[in-house]
């Protein structure tokens, strides 16, 4: 269908797209850039690139330690970012967020304080077949430490998880832990966290979520989820690399012992021993990614003037769009659910085309995706395929690449089947 025959488009991409200077790089001669792989990271509009300079340029120093203008404006800074992010999440209290590297570390640091200090041989941490690594890996080093067992919830046909299979999961194993994403990196499913979480919490169990994959696509509450831990990475929603935070409800991380130990988690330190700081210090040891945290703020800022709402209607649209167009490729098989169950991502295997030449070909082309397991291995063995290639947009993603990146997969299945 002509994307003119459709209903009005949420966003005009066009606007927003001049605030990204990479993405009017051309990467070769004629071959303007077409960047379809916001799932692995997203690019930074100049505003975030901006604040961070001018952090740099302006008041850089370490922050919570000096007795100098300088630290003290970095302080004020660092600290406002997280106001920032708490008032992003509907967090009211906002030394119940921890700056982390990511997603990644914050899930680690759940599993290694919370996990060490609660988690004994026996136990079951209960996840799905459709998590990162970054959501399965850690429980299991977890296991190996503590003796406790990994359960993985199945899914449907159409790569949801089965909510029939979840409850009886709950009732049968009654898990300490419940992990899990709001949103598949691979098949784009996006789950319905709030229900899931009550359930789980019904059935005694606590509860962390995974939210590098929906924090970027649709306005997230953390008090309409509920859960116990929410994690997001900063580079996934326009913002920097090596930050990320963790959403900890007090309670919990009050009585969870600190992770990391070092400078900035103390409160006292004496040559018999230490008292760790309060929230959310007691989790931040050593000097914290200020630039980056202050970058992340304006991430928030930025994506917030779009507004979660539109990207997420928008990214519907664009996902609509590309699913019909390579619906039509014959041998091509779509994986996950229809795109209004989607959050922005398109992945697909072509029977007899191995997913690094369709990557490769579409790179020639100016065509970013991603090709591989995705970090997902579990996921891709249950979909008896070693690999996928996988296209995640982004709001500055228009109609006209869709459907150039839909052609483009076309072409290389006529070469390559
Ligand atoms: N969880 C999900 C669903 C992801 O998509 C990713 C990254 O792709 C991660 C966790 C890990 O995020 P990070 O590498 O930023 O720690």
């Amino acid at each position: 269908m002509n994307t003119t025959e459709r209903s009005p488009l949420a966003i005009d991409a066009a606007a927003y797209r001049q605030d990204f200077p990479i993405l009017s790089r051309q990467l070769r001669e004629g071959v303007p850039l077409v960047y379809l792989d916001n799932a692995a990271s997203t690019q930074r509009p100049q505003a975030v690139i901006d604040a961070m300079d001018a952090c740099y340029e302006g008041y850089y120093a370490n922050v919570h330690r000096g007795i100098h203008t300088l630290s003290e404006e970095s302080t004020q800074k660092y600290e406002d970012a997280r106001l920032r992010v708490a008032q992003f999440l509907s967090v009211a209290n906002e030394c119940e967020l921890i700056f982390t590297a990511g997603t990644t570390a914050a899930i680690n640091l759940v599993a290694r304080s919370w996990g060490d200090a609660n988690i004994k041989s026996g136990d079951v941490i209960l996840t799905t077949m459709m998590e990162h690594h970054a959501n399965i890996v850690p429980w299991q080093q977890l296991a190996q430490r503590t003796g406790c067992r990994v359960e993985f919830a199945p899914l449907t046909e159409d790569g949801r998880l089965c909510i029939e299979s979840f409850d009886k999961r709950l009732s049968d194993l009654q898990p300490k832990l419940v992990a899990l994403t709001a949103a598949s990196n691979v098949l784009g499913t996006i789950n319905p966290v709030a229900e899931l979480v009550a359930k789980a919490r019904d059935a005694g169990a606590v509860t962390l979520v995974d939210a590098a994959q929906a924090v970027p696509h649709a306005q997230v509450d953390v008090n309409q989820w509920d859960a116990d831990f929410v994690t997001f990475s900063g580079h996934k929603v326009c913002g920097p690399t090596g930050i990320g935070v963790l959403h900890g409800k007090q309670q919990l991380l009050d009585a969870m012992p600190p992770f990391l130990g070092g400078g900035a988690m103390i409160h006292r330190v004496t040559t018999s021993g230490f008292e760790p700081a309060g929230l959310p210090e007691k989790f931040e040891a050593g000097t914290p990614a200020i630039a980056e945290a202050i970058g992340l703020a304006a991430a928030i800022d930025y994506v917030d003037s779009v507004g979660l709402d539109r990207i997420h209607a928008y990214e519907l649209q664009l996902c609509t769009i590309a699913h019909e167009a390579l619906q039509e490729i014959e041998g091509l098989h779509i994986l996950g659910p229809d795109p209004k169950h989607k959050a922005g991502i398109v992945s697909f295997a072509i029977d007899g085309v191995h997913p690094h030449d369709i990557s490769q070909w579409l790179d020639r082309r100016g065509i970013a995706v991603r090709a591989g397991h995705h970090c997902a291995m579990p996921l891709h063995e249950l979909l008896q395929i070693s690999a996928s290639t996988r296209a995640s947009f982004y709001f500055y993603n228009t109609p006209e690449e869709a459907l150039q990146f839909a052609a483009a997969v076309r072409s290389a299945r006529d070469k390559f089947n």
